[in-house]
């Protein structure tokens, strides 16, 4: 292992244009996607019914509480272990014949893969689904230097075919219905027929037309891994459609991109992760197709194996308590269905490729947070800390309490750089008010006009700025028709005033 890989410093922010960060601000990106009525619909439908499978198969399991203590108790341990535990998988991968290379940051891995295809002539290459991959942009990557990137799993196909980005972990086109993936496909798959409808069957059937060509005339896969197993140089993907089964089998080369926190220290482990995974994921009993490999093995399956370690900023979050926190996450994807700010907005308005809660704290942590203006400072806020992801992580991540965590980063990465927020404004102006009595009677008098803004709803619904940053999302209700002082002094004639604010206090 290379002596300066781990603890390499590194800020996203360094590559503006990483798949890791968004270009504006949650509140703006998800203003422009909740007017998308077709969006909402979709993912109503589609989150909702995972979220039913989830609870029918999680519900059947006596012990599922024990087995997602045994998810976050391993997950920790490989989180304190991780140097030595990554030593033994490189050592147990060299010895089954396979090649491992250490990428620090997106570039490096792009390079590695890049020249690992271009070894071997090839041109094409196929994928299986990978989020490693689509952090660190390998598909555009490998375009700009002559290197065709084909997705093999249906929905990062017509994710890919519509020139689109993904907009959920699992489902990637979440948000498209059948119509438009079959109008993609007849205007972007030379091989679609000219006759295809949009049942979900004929749609499946010319995707895995197209796909079979491209399995059989393939030299080279590229592939994440959802496990590594430190003891015995194993890798582990699971995916539902067998297209992965595939790309792993048939290709001479084959080329696995993985985050370094997906280690598992031993194999006798995969049994606590295939029973949460499934069940969190899919809301299914048992992963459909789940392909372990171990290095090489003459004559059967790819001859050629190199396995890509990828740090890009997980050794900085590993330094960091809410960080190292988040990398416990084996990326099931239970907390996108049951946020309800997820369920509205989609994927797209948080602008990385890791979208909803977990994405909401893992961004700011890979890519770095750098205060006012930074659209990852506004992804902590992308929370109704209603507490449902926590509920179902599989592998316990308490997400609300690191939002929150991050939130007040984000507020003392303004501070520290004399930024006045306007919460800071707020509690000085208030404070201002508060501390002095005529102020205060003065400020008291105010709230009439307030009582008029709320006309016969008692809801005031538009304010000009700064206070327009409140009324933008929600209503304010209008001021009640006595305040707490002059109701104090209608009914302790004999207190006075100063025994009202020592009562209001
Ligand atoms: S944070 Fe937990 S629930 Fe969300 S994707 Fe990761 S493992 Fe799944």
């Amino acid at each position: 292992m290379s002596s300066t890989f781990l603890g390499v410093p590194r800020r996203g922010h360094d590559h503006p244009e990483s798949p890791l960060r968004g270009t504006e601000s949650f509140p703006k990106a998800a203003h422009h996607e909740l007017a998308n009525a077709q969006l909402r619909r979709n993912l109503a439908h589609a989150t909702s019914s995972i979220r039913a499978k989830r609870a029918l198969v999680v519900g059947e399991m006596p012990d599922w509480e024990a087995l997602r203590d045994s998810g976050s108790a391993i997950k920790a341990d490989v989180m304190a272990r991780l140097p030595e535990l990554l030593e033994r998988l490189e050592a147990n991968v060299t010895a089954r014949g396979g090649v491992v290379h250490w990428a620090a940051d997106a570039e490096e891995a792009n390079r590695i893969v890049t020249e690992l295809v271009r070894a071997t002539g090839a041109t094409e290459v196929v994928k299986v689904k990978s989020m490693a991959t689509q952090e660190i942009g390998l598909n555009e990557y490998l375009e700009e230097r002559g290197i065709a990137a084909v997705e093999t799993d249906l929905a990062e196909l017509i994710v890919q075919l519509a020139h689109d980005k993904p907009s959920h972990i699992l489902v990637p086109a979440i948000h498209r219905n059948r119509t438009e993936v079959r109008d993609i496909f007849l205007a972007e798959m030379a091989d679609a027929p000219a006759d295809l409808t949009d049942e979900p069957r004929r749609l499946a059937m010319a995707a895995r037309e197209h796909l079979r060509r491209k399995f059989l005339t393939a030299r080279v896969a590229v592939s994440g891994a959802n496990f590594g197993i430190a003891d015995t140089g194993t890798l582990c993907v699971v995916e539902s459609e067998g297209n992965g089964r595939m790309c792993l089998t048939l290709p001479q080369t084959l080329i696995t991109v993985m985050g370094i926190e997906k280690l598992l220290p031993t194999f006798s482990d995969l049994e606590v992760f295939l029973q949460l995974l499934p069940r969190s994921s899919t809301g299914e009993r048992m992963n459909p197709y789940t392909s372990l490999w171990t290095g090489v093995t003459p004559g059967d399956g790819p001859q050629e194996f190199h396995l890509i370690l990828l740090d890009n900023g997980r050794t900085n979050a590993l330094a960091d308590q809410v960080g190292r926190a988040a990398l416990h996450c084996i990326r099931c994807s239970a907390c996108l269905n049951v946020c309800p700010v997820y369920e509205r907005t989609g994927g797209h308005a948080y602008g990385s490729v890791y979208p909803g809660p977990i994405g909401a704290v893992l961004t700011p942590q890979l890519t770095g947070m750098d205060g006012h203006g930074d659209p990852n400072s506004s992804l902590p806020y992308a929370s109704s800390l209603c507490g449902a992801c926590y509920d179902v992580c599989p592998v316990k991540i308490d997400i609300p309490s690191l939002l929150v965590e991050l939130r007040g980063r984000a507020v003392d990465n303004d501070r520290d750089r004399n930024i006045p927020g306007g919460w800071d404004a707020a509690m000085k102006a208030a404070a201002w008010v508060m501390s002095d009595e005529k102020r205060f009677a003065a400020a008291e008098k105010g709230l009439a006009l307030g009582r008029v803004l709320g006309g016969r709803k008692h809801r005031i619904r538009h304010l000009p700025p700064p206070l327009s940053a409140w009324t933008g999302t929600r209503d304010l209700p209008a001021p009640p028709a006595q305040t707490f002082r002059s109701w104090w002094r209608d009914t302790h004639p004999a207190a006075g005033t100063a025994n009202a604010t020592q009562a209001q206090r």
